[in-house]
């Protein structure tokens, strides 16, 4: 690494700690080491290591010099780096160095490719026509915002709302290249349709096909993705791929351009905390099912499935009672990013729930507006205010005002209720709104519940969580105890089974082992108060709203509108 026009006696030299779009202080300088600093003719410089991500360098007069430093990349994950003899996938947080006060400077990479390699997808444009290794960077937040993919993969192209698309295909051989194109590029016109402009010159998509697994992050003008090798083989997993390709698009608009405050510039030394990650990642997770459902990867009833697993989760997680919306996004650096055995007990999904809330902020104004305006406007409306116009992050009360303007009645209070309060409403209203029934599949059920979630290995059954509440909570049973039996039925692999042959009411002993001791536990079992939400649609629901502002749109119309139907 080169730096010039240096002044002063020292410069400090510093690697990020977390990568922006993750919320964790993953330490990436614990990866550096055998830092060296050289002036010209090679002079060796003297350094000294002050904090846990920061390197001294004595300048000694010098104005240009370059830096010497070896980085261990061995983890495969959108968020970190990996190099084996197959291929290099590089995150520049993970990587490259930035100097104090620096961070604005233009930079240049030139890669030295491993000897069979030939290829390098990455969202930065080559200094030179004839050399496809060099590229550059208009500043640091730029050039670690462009992840770089190099190696053997195999690539396609496409153009979709004017904008060509690279896609570079890591650990697969052979796909449906068409297939892909073509709904890759229904879902960046559909996106785009929702913003009315698309921001990027061009655009790159890295997929990792992997044993398992599967997420992706956004960057400025490309995403990274990981999936299964067999997300082809089957239909379901082609349409997560499909909502996950959608997930990571939306954020080319929201999150990366569209940007709650504290979002940007980054501190890379730090936490960046926000209360507005319900919106950033929420709204982006409402949009990636229905953008997938718009584009007609997911039928009706499939859509109405998701959305109802979502809403009942948001009326069922216990976490949802101890923290807020916006608690959930302030605290995600150490409770979302570190979960543990009683997170659902304690904290509430700003994915899961801040997508409910899109659906329901969503239906608000479809409603209040007789089905002129939608969440959509509003998305457009803040990108065209906050990002195209000031160009500066907004703030919850911009947001708040935003709503508000767009539904034409002050919508503050029904957000905070939402985001601020430990509540959620019962959902049949608003799914009303577009003509949609809900049943709860749970009510009247007289089927024993205990509250516990178990891990079967090796011949044992263990308890790996708790229900707050539960009728195992309040019996005592504590996570990590090794079920035994319930009365007299010995238990192998399935709690569930045995428990649901009692009935809500009855009291059963349960044998259990703690910390090598035998305990005989009463529990008094009762019916599972959560709720298991079915939506439907009803046919032929014509109704017109009663609203005295302009058209006034059927219950079918305001379906269709959603829907993109
Ligand atoms: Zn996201």
């Amino acid at each position: 690494m080169e730096l010039d026009m240096l002044n002063g006696k020292t410069v400090d030299l510093s690697m990020p700690v977390w990568a922006p779009g993750s919320y964790l202080v993953r330490e990436f300088p614990r990866h550096v080491e055998r830092f060296r600093a050289f002036g010209a003719s090679s002079v060796p410089l003297r350094h000294l290591k002050i904090s846990k991500d920061t390197w001294r360098v004595e300048l000694e007069g010098q104005h240009r010099i370059r830096i010497r430093y070896a980085v261990y990349a061995n983890e495969l994950s959108v968020r970190t780096s990996y190099i084996d003899d197959e291929h290099a996938y590089l995150n520049g947080t993970s990587v490259f160095l930035y100097a104090k006060g620096g961070l604005k400077r233009p930079c240049t990479v030139k890669v030295e490719p491993y000897a069979s390699w030939k290829r390098m997808s990455v969202a930065l444009d080559p200094t030179a026509k004839n050399d496809s290794w060099t590229v550059q960077a208009d500043n640091y937040d730029c050039l670690v915002d462009a992840p770089f993919e190099i190696g053997n993969h195999s690539i396609f192209h496409f153009q979709a709302a004017g904008v060509p698309h690279e896609v570079a295909m890591f650990g697969i051989d052979e796909y449906d290249s068409l297939r892909l194109q073509k709904d890759m590029m229904r879902i960046a016109e559909t996106c785009t349709r929702i913003f009315g402009t698309h921001p990027c010159k061009r655009y790159v998509f890295i997929v990792h096909h992997l044993p398992s697994g599967g997420g992706g992050l956004e960057h400025e003008n490309s995403t990274t993705l990981q999936t299964s090798r067999t997300t082809y083989n089957a239909e379901s997993a082609y349409t997560g791929f499909m909502s996950l390709v959608a997930h990571e698009y939306f954020h080319l608009w929201n999150v990366k351009r569209l940007r709650p405050l504290p979002l940007g510039p980054f501190d890379y030394a730090a936490e960046n905390y926000t209360d507005l990650l319900w919106f950033s990642e929420g709204f982006t997770a409402y949009y990636d099912d229905l953008i997938a459902w718009r584009c007609g990867f997911y039928s009706d009833e499939e859509y109405f499935k998701t959305l109802a697993s979502g809403l009942s989760y948001c009326r069922n997680i216990r976490g949802g009672s101890v923290q807020t919306l916006s608690e959930s996004s302030t605290e995600a650096w150490v409770k979302f990013y570190r979960p543990h055995e009683n997170s659902s007990n304690t904290s509430v999904s700003y994915y899961t729930k801040g997508a409910a809330v899109a659906f329901l902020l969503d239906m608000q104004i479809r409603e209040r507006t007789a089905g002129r305006k939608s969440l959509d406007d509003v998305m457009q409306a803040m990108y065209e205010r906050y990002f195209k116009s000031l160009n500066k992050g907004f703030t919850r009360a911009d947001l708040d005002q935003m709503c508000t303007q767009t539904a034409g009645v002050d919508l503050s209070t029904f957000l905070s209720g939402l985001v601020d309060s430990l509540s959620f409403p019962d959902p049949a209203d608003a799914l009303s709104v577009v003509g949609l029934s809900l049943k709860d599949l749970n009510q009247g059920s007289m089927v024993a519940w205990s509250g516990i979630t178990t891990n079967a290995k090796d011949g044992k059954l263990t308890v790996s969580a708790i229900e707050r509440g539960s009728p195992a909570w309040d019996a005592g049973i504590n996570v990590n105890d090794e079920l035994i039996a319930v009365d007299e039925f010995r238990l192998s692999d399935d709690l569930t089974k045995v428990i649901s042959s009692y009935k809500s009411g009855e009291a059963v002993e349960i044998i259990l082992s703690r910390a090598g001791t035998i305990r005989r536990i009463k529990m008094n079992l009762r019916s599972n108060p959560n709720v298991k939400y079915q939506i439907n649609r009803i046919s032929g629901s014509t109704k017109a709203d009663h609203s005295d502002t302009g058209t006034l749109l059927s219950v079918d119309a305001k379906f269709r509108a959603w829907s993109g139907k």
